[in-house]
């Protein structure tokens, strides 16, 4: 479930564009002044090797809500929810593999661990010697790895179960996806910017960011679900002459 802080933001893509020349998530800066009469809102990358990385973040997110919008529409309603039905199994079944697999290490461990035991008890009923006594020392230390290994992976078992809880009882309940399946089909206007979050929160794995000159991005939106991803050119000068005409009209 998304918390309902993170779905309020000015920032349509923030935690979810990623610079691709260093792998950070990009940072949301405001550099509008007071009344917002001049200066822009910001997506930057930080990292010290790229900071040349900036992008208008409203020309921006106006350019993914129309991508998105569309390429998504292509699966719209029911096709959509089957879709992510379809993704939160294949996700359940790799959770599963994990699952049996992390077992079967379990198992493995507590044999050896069982071994090992059986070797100490021999040991300590043999005449005491210094070898005896070091082998004893290595072999106790060894169990000791083991279960703190039996332990870690134990934890990794719960860890297991609670996603598949989650996907369980949250994210395949249909209601969970009703909201973001219904704003899909409004108008562009009546979308509203929590829906609009929502989507791009639950739908959209990652937004990559590649600069190839100045205002002008390589874009590639990872879809969540199996669902296909896509490609674009992002020419910023050129969205911000579209988006003045588009006001004048
Ligand atoms: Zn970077």
């Amino acid at each position: 479930m998304v918390d309902p802080k993170f779905l309020d933001t000015n920032y349509l893509v923030r935690n979810v564009a990623i610079c691709t020349s260093c792998n950070n998530h990009l940072t949301p800066i405001n550099q509008e002044t007071k009344g917002r009469t001049s200066g822009n809102r910001l997506y930057a990358c930080k990292s010290d090797k790229c900071k040349q990385l900036r992008i208008k973040a409203e020309v921006f997110d106006n350019v993914l809500k129309e991508r998105i919008r569309s390429e998504l529409n292509r699966f719209a309603g029911t096709s959509l929810v089957n879709k992510i039905k379809i993704g939160l199994n294949n996700d359940i079944d790799k959770l599963n593999k994990k699952y049996k697999i992390i077992q079967d290490g379990i198992e493995q461990n507590n044999k050896k661990q069982r071994e090992i035991e059986y070797k100490i008890h021999k040991l300590t009923h043999l005449e005491f010697s210094e070898n005896n006594r070091n082998f004893i020392e290595s072999f106790t230390l060894f169990k000791i790895d083991l279960s703190k290994k039996v332990e870690f992976l134990e934890q990794e078992l719960q860890n297991i179960s609670k996603q598949k809880e989650l996907i369980n009882e949250v994210l395949t309940n249909e209601n969970y996806w009703l909201p973001i399946i219904n704003a899909l089909k409004k108008q562009r206007e009546d979308i509203c910017k929590h829906e609009w979050r929502l989507l791009v929160t639950e739908i959209v794995s990652a937004i990559e960011i590649k600069k190839i000159s100045n205002q002008k991005f390589k874009v590639e939106v990872r879809f969540k679900y199996d669902l296909p991803s896509f490609q674009f050119t992002h020419n910023e000068a050129l969205e911000e002459k579209r988006g003045t005409q588009y006001l004048l009209f």
